[in-house]
């Protein structure tokens, strides 16, 4: 145990890291080097000195007055408790301070100790912990002014492309709509398409049967003919004949273009005696010439059969022979040539017409071509069409050779169809 002697409490006083004060009154009677080297003043240079002194000069009188206060109820307490204690130095700085007073008794001598410790570095680390956190709210509010400032751009984005969408369903929208109204309008004329054909196929059929009956009776009527006018009355008998002839093939091309088109052409091969089939229908188209034209049927082979679908040649024979008698002149001579041989059969038409210009003869076989020498003649330009496609039906091929001006030769030529 350390003895209890005036030497122990010296050495503890003299060596405190605490500055201590010994006042009474309000004069320093004692202060360790401690609170000496705290205040600048050489050693002893405090005793006796105004404790005031140590102090701003502005505090001073409000100090005395709490001294005072203290010294009639004196007991320990923390000094300047809830506000910043400044103390002066010697060469007039100042510094913060953390005073904690004690009563004692020296020498039967009431006294105030003070202890004094410099808290300029805790003052000072504050300050530093004061400047981070405002630091650190400033950088929070920047944070949120920033993710503010994101955020409304973002609703701003959101935003444009709520618009965009709107722009674009709009657009969506309006396209559908036009691709309805396409579709509509595609439908309309499948439908009109259809009705002209339907009508085209009705109106055909209801004119031929009249026609014919025009025809057979104009025929009937020029035979029964007798006075002196004879020549003149079969003149315009055959001209009423012939235009009813054209506008029959004008009638027969339509239907069979619509046939064709449709393709409801069924083939149904038959076997025939070629000579006597194509006799028939010569026969026919002499109805239909102009005056002194003459039809020759040059057979090669009388007995020969064939096999093939007879109303598709027929429609081709016709078409071609139809075509010679209307494009030849008034008392020049056709001739349909058979042969039949190998399996094959070609038939020739040979006019002597006015010919087909050379230039034009690519373009024969398109539909509703006409060559430029006859214009003048009436005609659709779909018989030829109509024979290539009747011939691609029934294994065949048509050709043709020509002079303008002196006349054409077309020749076709088709693969027997077997009978099942
Ligand atoms: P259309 O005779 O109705 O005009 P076609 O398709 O039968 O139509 O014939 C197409 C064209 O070929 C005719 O317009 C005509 O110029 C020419 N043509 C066809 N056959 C002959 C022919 N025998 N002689 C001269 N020209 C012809």
């Amino acid at each position: 145990m350390l003895d209890q002697n005036t030497n122990t409490f010296q050495s503890i006083f003299y060596s405190c890291v605490e500055g201590i004060l010994v006042v009474n009154h309000g004069v320093i009677e004692l202060a360790n080097p401690q609170c000496e080297e705290l205040f600048g003043y050489t050693p002893g240079e405090l005793n006796g000195m105004r404790i005031e002194s140590l102090m701003p000069a502005d505090l001073r009188s409000n100090h005395e007055k709490n001294r005072l206060a203290y010294d009639s109820n004196p007991e320990p307490r923390q000094m300047g408790v809830g506000r910043d204690l400044v103390a002066l130095k010697k060469n007039g700085d100042t510094f913060p301070v953390e005073i904690s007073l004690n009563v004692a008794q020296v020498d039967k001598k009431n006294v105030t100790v003070a202890h004094i410790i410099d808290i300029s570095r805790r003052k000072e680390a504050e300050k530093e912990l004061k400047r981070s956190e405002e630091q650190l709210l400033k950088y929070a509010a920047e944070l949120e002014q920033r993710v503010q400032d994101r955020t409304r751009k973002l609703n701003e984005a959101i935003e444009e492309l709520k618009k965009s969408n709107g722009e674009l369903e709009e657009q969506m929208k309006e396209r559908v709509k036009a691709e309805n109204e396409a579709r509509i309008a595609l439908e309309r004329e499948k439908e009109l398409s259809e009705l002209k054909t339907r009508f085209v196929s009705m109106a055909s059929h209801e004119f031929r049967t009249p026609l014919s009956a025009v025809l057979s009776s104009v025929s009937l009527i020029g035979k029964y003919i007798t006075d002196e006018n004879k020549d003149k009355k079969l003149k315009h008998i055959n001209r009423i004949k012939s235009s009813v002839g054209e506008l029959t093939g004008i009638l027969n091309d339509f239907l069979s273009m619509d046939r064709l088109d449709a393709g409801k052409m069924n083939i149904s091969p038959q076997t025939i005696v070629i000579c006597d089939f194509l006799n028939e229908i010569a026969e026919e188209m002499r109805q239909l010439m102009k005056s002194n034209q003459k039809l020759e049927l040059i057979c090669e082979h009388p007995e020969a059969q064939f096999s093939t679908d007879t109303q598709i040649l027929k429609q081709g024979i016709v078409n071609l022979l139809s075509n010679a008698i209307k494009y030849s002149p008034e008392g020049s001579v056709i001739t349909l040539k058979v042969v039949v041989e190998s399996g094959y059969l070609t038939i020739e038409v040979i006019d002597q017409g006015i010919g087909i210009p050379k230039a034009d003869q690519k373009h024969l076989f398109d539909k509703f071509f006409r060559a430029h020498n006859a214009a003048h003649i009436q005609g659709t330009g779909l018989g030829l069409n109509i024979v290539l496609k009747y011939l691609e039906l029934i294994n065949g091929e048509i050709t043709f050779v020509s002079q303008e001006g002196k006349g054409s030769t077309f020749k076709i030529k088709l693969k027997a169809i077997e009978n099942e």
